[in-house]
């Protein structure tokens, strides 16, 4: 398929998806691109969908960006969820361990240069896995902040080369609670412990009421973002 055909192929899905529910997204997803898979920070959104594809095509990869610096309940959240599935997720790891980053770039890099940080611990990472495929799925929402506002269902993720698929982007955090409670989802249990946005531990504060929910991402910095959705 050349680039044109591609591109009409996305648009024109984007809109017959777009009223769609997520599921029938997915199963769409799975069937046309095969070599796909899931990014999962274990978070509400992942977890549905997690379990969604557990659902509609078991056999697709699933990984998670393994910063190293998770909350124990995370991981714990991430163990739980394997053992419930009877699935591995793939681990994807940094190239450089925390101490050999500590050496190079100073210790602490999260408090003096976030962006470094993440670009190491994720982004670049996030860059190598995706090489493997040919489209990749997202948990994000159009209302978690205004850089996903315009977040279509399906689109070309200029940034790493392929195709993305947000099934939740038209969904509000009530229809994911509502998911995860009709559907007896495992979530992280910090979600019910004023963390609405759960990333990793050195940056994540809890949120009180009447803060905007992803205002305990990076507190004190001007970043919103990891740089894994642009
Ligand atoms: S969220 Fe914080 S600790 Fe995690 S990779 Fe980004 S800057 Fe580093």
């Amino acid at each position: 398929m050349n680039l044109f055909e591609k591109e009409e192929l996305i648009r024109q899905a984007a809109e017959d998806f777009e009223n769609q529910s997520p599921e029938k997204l997915l199963a769409w997803a799975v069937e046309r691109f095969p070599n796909i898979t899931l990014a999962c920070s274990f978070g509400a959104e992942d977890v549905v969908l997690v379990d969604m594809l557990q659902k509609i095509s078991p056999q697709t990869d699933i990984f998670y960006l393994d910063t190293n610096v998770h909350f124990k309940e995370t991981y714990e959240t991430r163990d739980r969820l394997q053992q419930h599935y009877g699935v591995e997720f793939v681990q994807v790891l940094p190239k450089l361990t925390l101490e050999e980053q500590a050496e190079q770039y100073g210790p602490e890099l999260w408090k003096k240069d976030p962006n470094q940080c993440c670009n190491l611990r994720k982004v670049d990472p996030l860059t190598d896995i995706l090489k493997n495929y040919d489209a990749w799925i997202t948990g994000i929402r159009r209302d978690q902040a205004p850089t996903r506002a315009n977040a279509k269902k399906v689109e070309y993720d200029v940034k790493f080369g392929l195709v993305k698929f947000n099934p939740l982007a038209s969904w509000t955090n009530d229809d994911v609670w509502n998911y995860i409670r009709s559907n007896g989802v495992i979530y992280n249990p910090l979600h019910d412990n004023h963390y609405p946005s759960i990333g990793c531990e050195h940056c994540t504060r809890q949120v009180m009421p009447g803060e905007d929910p992803r205002a305990g991402r990076w507190a004190g910095f001007q970043k919103t973002e990891c740089g894994l959705h642009k």
